[in-house]
């Protein structure tokens, strides 16, 4: 039988075949990665096939991984340590920001766009809570949507208070597998709640194979928003794992540098304080955002720009 991981612990997964039904499962001898070194050879997202078995307290082995179309990591904090595959086949990430209560940063933000844009994952931002903002509040939305909509990201509104723009997200999310982001606060739970139908039962339904389990820290969880619809949460995780982006390369995940690049009169350019730039020069004339610019920045000198 074909189908998907939607939970994992490391030890044992639980995978909806494709008929919707749910399997303990574990896997068939040992997987191991070539490539990579991971404590997890599989993850939330995975496609596998599995063989279905009438007895023991595991009803499923699984025997074959599909090869990943991407996949997002956390690295260990130990050089040496195993990185851990958070989830993987995500055809986009919404990142969840709001602009009060609690405001995020435009260095979160960017710093999550330039992960998305290392792992190849299409990102989207959704500005939530749109029932708090007064008139200076929207006007400023729409000035930071136009900003990042010229570099080639798209942007929503809702409001899971007042159930808005959910129609919208719910069909920018069809037929496709998607991870939901954002800093603890946004209302990632709230908007969930609402996209996902009978998220109190399938919740409880993944909880009911977990509690058999041994108890491990798990990072991602599946749900079906529809046929062929998924989303998958990190509780926990407020970042895409970090991906360490040699100085030199960081402007490549910047769109509107990586294109005007090719124009510095050095071609090792950091763009930093080089003569004949041509970053710095569209920073002048505001071509480039100055906060993007200033996102730039800090992560080319690691700053610690998370909050
Ligand atoms: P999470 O930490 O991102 O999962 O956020 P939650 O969904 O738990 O929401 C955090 C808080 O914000 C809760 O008190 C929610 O009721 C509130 N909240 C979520 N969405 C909205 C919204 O659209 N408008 C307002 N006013 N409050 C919201
Ligand atoms: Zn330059």
């Amino acid at each position: 039988m074909k189908g998907v991981v939607v939970k994992s612990t490391g030890s044992w997964y639980l995978v909806r075949d494709e008929e919707g039904k749910l399997h303990r499962a574990r896997l068939r001898g040992k997987f191991k990665n070539k490539n990579l070194k991971v404590s997890n050879p599989l993850a939330v997202g995975d496609r596998v096939e599995f063989d279905v078995e009438t007895t023991g307290e595991d009803t499923a082995v699984i025997h074959k991984i599909e090869d990943r179309e991407n996949y997002i990591i956390r690295q260990s904090t130990h050089k040496t340590a195993y990185s851990h595959i958070i989830a993987a086949n995500l055809d986009q990430a919404l990142l969840i920001v709001t602009l009060v209560s609690p405001r995020t940063s435009f260095g979160f933000i960017d710093r999550f766009l330039v992960t998305a844009e290392a792992y190849g994952i299409p990102a989207v931002l959704v500005f939530n809570k749109t029932d708090l903002y007064d008139e200076d509040v929207m006007k400023y939305q729409r000035q930071i949507s136009h900003m990042y909509g010229q570099i080639g990201y798209a942007s929503m509104t809702a409001s899971a208070a007042n159930q808005e723009g959910i129609a919208e997200i719910n069909s920018l999310l069809q037929g496709k597998t998607t991870l939901l982001s954002g800093h603890s606060g946004v209302g990632k739970s709230s908007l969930i709640n609402l996209l996902v139908p009978d998220l109190a039962l399938k919740t409880s339904e993944i909880s009911d194979f977990s509690d058999k389990g041994v108890h491990t820290t798990t990072f991602a969880e599946m749900f079906e928003v529809d046929e062929d619809t998924y989303i998958i949460d990190t509780p926990g995780i407020k970042e895409l794992g970090i991906v360490d982006i040699p100085a030199a390369q960081l402007s490549h995940f910047f769109p509107e540098m990586r294109e005007r690049m090719n124009q510095c009169r050095f071609n090792n350019c950091t763009h930093f304080n080089e003569p004949g730039c041509a970053v710095i020069e569209a920073v002048r004339k505001s071509e480039i955002s100055l906060t993007r610019y200033e996102s730039y920045l800090s992560m080319l000198h690691g700053q610690d720009n998370r909050k």
